[in-house]
């Protein structure tokens, strides 16, 4: 007889809250992830002379593959969107859109130990989108249904944040207090408020105060390069730890799961894999839980002779981060490397109806440290330039000076976005790539244009004299919120599984990750949302 009652598939938001909720539960878990184990205190980089080369310190295996059907061309007519730096002109050079990368961590957490660690909730008007304006699907469950699984969420994680977010209504309030904003980001605060909106500090999963044994963020202002201190609440520091204390929990790393079997009756029967010393494994399994995020999910499912694709659903709906980053130099020494990245934001057009003409929001955050121009070779390479003693004081005279505002934008699906097998190219265990299709419509497009107005604004009116880089979605597929290649609904026909992420047909198989999204919202940043229907999904796990 096996160990476990469960095995979930992957460790990131959505497996590493499920493993948590289902022990909490007293459910025995496996918890299988292709990824390697990092350790926040050796394997991260920012105590190194080298801090700033490269993003996270990725090991072997810790990204996947995949690869990108051809882009759409591009128009003149928005060649005002076309990503450009002050020093290398157009940043794409070619006449069609181009994948720059589907940004992800494959190890213990999945893509949260990268993350940023904006901890958001969804804005309730925004996940009714097919009965209000027609397009993507409508949430089978209401921000009502969440909000007390969002609370759970934010007190495990430790969440900052202040004290109301407008529509995003609260029963409690957040576990710790908001961060302060910092110097340089007060000024875009006292910029976009000029212009007449609102700015305020923006919800973090990185903890303002010591909190359930982990110390308070100390502002080094690099978390997506891995946080060393382990106060973002990344899934491995947080859930996972729980997890693994309770005893009930046993993790294999280094396992790649490469088909779900089926047997008689409508259920599935187990999973082959990869395992550690690289030799194919079976294992029987009476729950099974994939959450491998919304790119590797539905390779599984399809790579699995089409699995739960009943529908004809699994794959679409694919949505993507819609982006937008506008950079500029100040005059004044603003020290803008300081601080929480993205420590403020302006929810103001994040209803799916507040933008004038186009449907579906956006939101506006302070964005330097995210645009990674918080270092001196950033600098050097993208702002100052030259050569010799010119250019070391032109670096003086300029670094903390850059301030950036960036946006992120709702994301519909279409019938030109979508995940399939790439019939080309396999991985080293004989499984074809996740080959993603990234189209923009009018709309988007449309929606990009007043994401960059904005931002351009505001910039101005915090009196930066002259832009220095910006980029955008338009020309440059560069996502780290991919969402909706499984979606979930009441309807079976146009649906993959149910509010609680349960297939449609198949009995023992549950789907927990960002591809179950009907919509994106407006921008917000989703782990805390998956978290929030993890935590509900497990509650529900033993309902018929
Ligand atoms: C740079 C960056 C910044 C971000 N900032 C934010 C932010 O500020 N706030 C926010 O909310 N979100 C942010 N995100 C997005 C967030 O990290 C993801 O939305 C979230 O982690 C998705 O959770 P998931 O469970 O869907 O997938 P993931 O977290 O990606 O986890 C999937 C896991 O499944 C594993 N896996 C895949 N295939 C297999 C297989 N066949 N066998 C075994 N294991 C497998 C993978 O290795 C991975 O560990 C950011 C992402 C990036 C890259
Ligand atoms: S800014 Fe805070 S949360 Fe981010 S990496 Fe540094 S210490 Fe961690």
């Amino acid at each position: 007889m096996s160990n476990y009652d469960v095995v979930i598939v992957g460790s990131g938001a959505g497996g590493g809250t499920m493993a948590y909720a289902l022990t909490k539960q007293k459910y025995r878990v496996l918890l299988l992830e292709a990824g390697p184990k990092f350790n926040p205190f050796t394997d991260y980089n920012l105590h190194k002379e080298s801090w700033e080369e490269g993003y996270f310190p990725h090991k072997e295996t810790s990204e996947g593959h995949h690869s990108y059907a051809p882009l759409q061309a591009l128009e003149s007519k928005w060649d005002d969107l076309r990503s450009w730096n002050v020093m290398d002109g157009r940043i794409n050079k070619q006449a069609n859109r181009v994948a720059y990368k589907y940004h992800h961590v494959r190890g213990l957490g999945g893509s949260t130990l990268t993350f940023t660690g904006e901890s958001h909730r969804l804005h309730p008007g925004s996940m009714q989108m097919k009965t209000r304006f027609g397009v993507a699907a409508d949430w089978p469950l209401s921000y009502e249904d969440l909000e007390g699984f969002y609370c759970d969420a934010e007190r495990i994680v430790g969440v900052a944040g202040p004290e109301s977010q407008g529509e995003r209504w609260r029963s409690e309030p957040y576990p710790l207090p908001a961060h302060p904003i910092s110097y340089a980001s007060d000024r875009i605060r006292a910029a976009a408020e000029s212009l007449g909106m609102t700015w305020q500090a923006n919800s973090r999963a990185a903890l303002s105060k010591p909190y359930d044994g982990r110390p308070s963020c100390n502002y080094c202002a690099n978390c997506t390069r891995g946080c060393p201190r382990t106060d973002k609440g990344s899934v491995d520091v947080t859930f996972l730890r729980k997890a693994t204390k309770s005893g009930l929990c046993q993790i294999r790393t280094g396992v790649t799961v490469t088909y779900i079997e089926r047997s008689k009756s409508d259920t599935i029967r187990g999973i082959r894999l990869i395992n550690e010393m690289g030799e194919a494994e079976f294992i029987e399994t009476s729950q099974l839980v994939i959450s491998c995020g919304a790119i590797e999910t539905p390779r599984l499912l399809l790579a699995s002779d089409e699995l739960a694709n009943e529908s004809g659903q699994v794959g679409r709906n694919f949505m993507q981060t819609l982006s937008w980053s506008s950079s500029g130099l100040h005059s004044d020494r603003l020290g803008s490397f300081r601080g929480l990245p993205a420590d403020s934001i302006s929810w103001d057009y994040n209803a799916p109806d507040s933008i004038e003409g186009v449907v579906g929001g956006c939101r506006f955050s302070v964005g330097v440290h995210e645009a990674g121009l918080n270092g001196p070779r950033a600098y050097a390479k993208r702002v100052v330039g030259g050569w010799g003693r010119a250019h070391k004081d032109a670096m003086r005279a300029a670094f903390g000076s850059v301030l950036t505002v960036g946006s992120i934008g709702e994301s519909i699906p279409n019938a030109k976005s979508f995940v399939d097998l790439d019939p080309a190219a396999k991985d080293a265990n004989g499984v074809s790539l996740a080959r993603i299709h990234s189209h923009m419509d009018e709309m988007e497009i449309n929606r990009l244009a007043f994401m960059a107005r904005t931002c351009r604004r505001i910039l101005e009116a915090a009196g930066v004299e002259k832009l220095v880089e910006e980029y955008g979605s338009y020309d440059y597929f560069s996502s780290t919120h991919v969402f909706g290649t499984c979606r979930m609904g009441s309807d079976a026909e146009h649906s993959v599984v149910d509010s609680y992420g349960r297939s449609h047909r198949w009995k023992n198989l549950t789907i927990m990750d960002a591809s179950i999204f009907p919509s994106s919202g407006g921008g917000e940043s989703p782990s805390l949302t998956i978290e929030a229907l993890a935590l509900r999904a497990a509650k529900h796990f033993n309902d018929s």
